[in-house]
């Protein structure tokens, strides 16, 4: 069973499934990551925000797996889009990742409503990045078409992703269609919406047919629709089951029925991009 990559507009490449540790707390983040590894999980994504770089590299240390082989993502937090605060936290990514480089850095949130609105400049110091070779891929999250309509038109670089919220009730179509039309790879966060999909009778009803778990079912569909996942668990089992979503495919009435579960805007759980302004202390 193994996972697709997925080619980037950059000529890197991104394994479709990998493990997010938001929420790992930061003592058990090394053991919950080496417990994916040995499951064969190569992609972790994880940010500053998280507070679990660090046992992020203490586990690819520790695994005996070539960092070579082991996609990493990480995130500016929101407290750095200052161009020399940028720069000294992504130095202080690499150290706590134990790495030279991490195969993908993000702008976490575009924070409209703070740095005058200025994401543009903390893009080009993501730009530096890549162009040093710190960053093989550099892109965004939670990034609406205007914001990214402002890079495109400003910038040197196009973001190879955009990672956003996308899940059966909330299948932000408007941006990851403008993704689709400008070769942006969508990544999509909280994918079984943090498990609050998973008692959806359609849900149970296709996972039943199919004999696998509502997750499976879930996390299949979004691989069907060529999004890029990392769904969080911390569970070995709940882990494994997650990674187990390559032996089955949906029907395309079962995907137009997923699909029909879509509550546009009242979908969405996270904070919305436009507006989240928050500054972690
Ligand atoms: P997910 O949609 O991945 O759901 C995680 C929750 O579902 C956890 O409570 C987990 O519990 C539970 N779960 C996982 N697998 C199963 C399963 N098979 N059956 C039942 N329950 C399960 O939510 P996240 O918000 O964590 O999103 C995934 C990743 O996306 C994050 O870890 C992070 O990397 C990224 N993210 C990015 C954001 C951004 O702004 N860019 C925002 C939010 C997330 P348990 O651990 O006990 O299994």
């Amino acid at each position: 069973m193994s996972v697709p990559d997925i080619a980037l507009y950059d000529e890197q490449t991104i394994p479709q499934l990998g493990l997010g540790v938001y929420q790992v707390p930061p003592h058990e983040t090394k053991d919950v990551v080496l417990r994916a590894l040995e499951i064969g999980y190569r992609h972790i994504d994880t940010a500053q925000m998280y507070q679990n770089e660090q046992g992020v590299g203490e586990a690819i240390a520790e695994s005996g797996v070539d960092r070579s082989e082991i996609f990493i993502t990480s995130k500016l937090n929101n407290g750095h889009h200052e161009p020399d605060d940028a720069r000294k936290a992504f130095a202080d990514t690499l150290q706590k990742l134990g790495a030279d480089y991490v195969d993908l850095f993000l702008i976490h949130w575009p924070l409209p409503t703070r740095y005058n609105g200025d994401f543009v400049s903390t893009w080009h110091v993501l730009e530096s990045f890549q162009k040093a070779g710190q960053a093989k891929s550099i892109g965004v999250s939670n990034f609406q078409v205007e914001h990214l309509e402002r890079i495109l038109a400003e910038a040197a670089v196009m973001p190879a992703v955009n990672q956003i919220e996308l899940h059966p009730y909330f299948s932000n179509h408007y941006v990851k269609q403008f993704g689709e039309e400008h070769g942006i790879a969508t990544e999509a966060w909280s994918p079984i919406a943090q498990g609050e999909v998973l008692d959806d009778p359609t849900i149970l009803a296709i996972a039943q047919n199919h004999k696998k778990t509502p997750a499976q079912v879930v996390l299949r569909w979004h691989i069907e629709h060529g999004n890029i996942i990392f769904p969080k668990s911390s569970n070995a089992e709940r882990m494994k089951q997650n990674f187990e979503i390559f032996d089955f495919s949906l029907s395309p009435e079962d995907i137009q029925k997923i699909d029909g579960l879509d509550q546009a805007e009242a979908g969405r759980r996270g904070p919305h991009p436009d507006t989240f302004d928050k500054i972690p202390e």
